[in-house]
């Protein structure tokens, strides 16, 4: 009881920041595109039902539509073929949506090569220096990505051989799926695989390795240049859709000052 009074009257006083992790949403908010002969999802749209006028005349509100995994999103296990049996987004248990978060900073990686793929040697380098990854906890993977988020072109950076965007090797996503005990994978991107992914040998593999072992993934993730490498509480709210793969999230982290 003591620790959660503390809690509030840090949050109140303002010696503990909270953190707006989340993307705006929008309709330029941009979303994945998949090759051909693929199903997309679709961006964010809003439509007026009144704004304070004769359809309504004291209040303003909207109808929306949007992808379950447009913009700042959650991936449920049941999101990918491997994780088909676990859980959809409504039946994850809300323990399961706060945990602490580790921040693995590889910006100068990614700024020299947007391919940078996170191998198991960088992990085990960053937990030589600050720990196991912890149980129970969010892997935030930092490459400065988010800076280009406002624009679909720059942000899935896309040439005739696709995407181009960082992402975690088959090896690394092996590693976090099997032999740590995290919550999920969070990253600055439009998933959590690599632009190049579809091409590997295990085809997306932090999808397939993630969703398969009960894990999640946290998508298109700012500010995480404002949190700690180790020691900030990150708060999942995706909206509780009854057979959902995923949904929009708002992602919030406390960070003690
Ligand atoms: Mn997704």
């Amino acid at each position: 009881m003591a620790d959660l009074s503390s809690l509030a009257q840090g949050i109140v006083s303002g010696s503990i920041s909270v953190i707006d992790l989340t993307a705006p949403l929008n309709p330029e908010t941009p979303v994945l595109v998949l090759p051909e002969p693929w199903g997309q999802t679709a961006k964010f749209s809003s439509t007026e039902i009144s704004n304070y006028d004769e359809r309504g005349p004291w209040w303003y509100w909207n109808n929306f539509s949007t992808g379950e995994h447009t913009g700042t999103h959650l991936d449920a296990p049941n999101h990918w073929v491997s994780g088909k049996d676990l859980d959809d987004v409504s039946q994850i248990p809300p323990q399961r949506l706060v945990g602490p978060a580790v921040v693995l900073d590889f910006v100068a990686h990614t700024q020299a090569d947007p391919d940078f793929l996170l191998d198991v040697t960088h992990i085990k380098e960053w937990e030589a220096k600050h720990g196991k990854l912890p149980a129970h906890g969010w892997v935030l993977f930092r490459t400065g990505w988010s800076s280009r988020g406002n624009a679909q072109d720059t942000f899935l950076n896309a040439d005739e051989t696709g995407p181009h965007t960082p992402g975690l090797s088959i090896a690394a996503a092996n590693y976090l799926a099997h032999e740590t005990d995290i919550l999920g994978l969070g990253v600055e991107t439009v998933g959590t695989d690599a632009g190049q992914a579809f091409g590997f040998e295990t085809p997306f593999p932090c999808h397939a390795n993630l969703m398969g072992a009960n894990k999640y993934g946290l998508t298109q993730l700012r500010n995480l240049d404002k949190l700690p490498t180790t020691g900030a509480v990150v708060i999942a709210a995706p909206l509780k859709i009854e057979k959902g793969s995923g949904s929009p999230t708002r992602v919030l982290a406390l960070v003690s000052k």
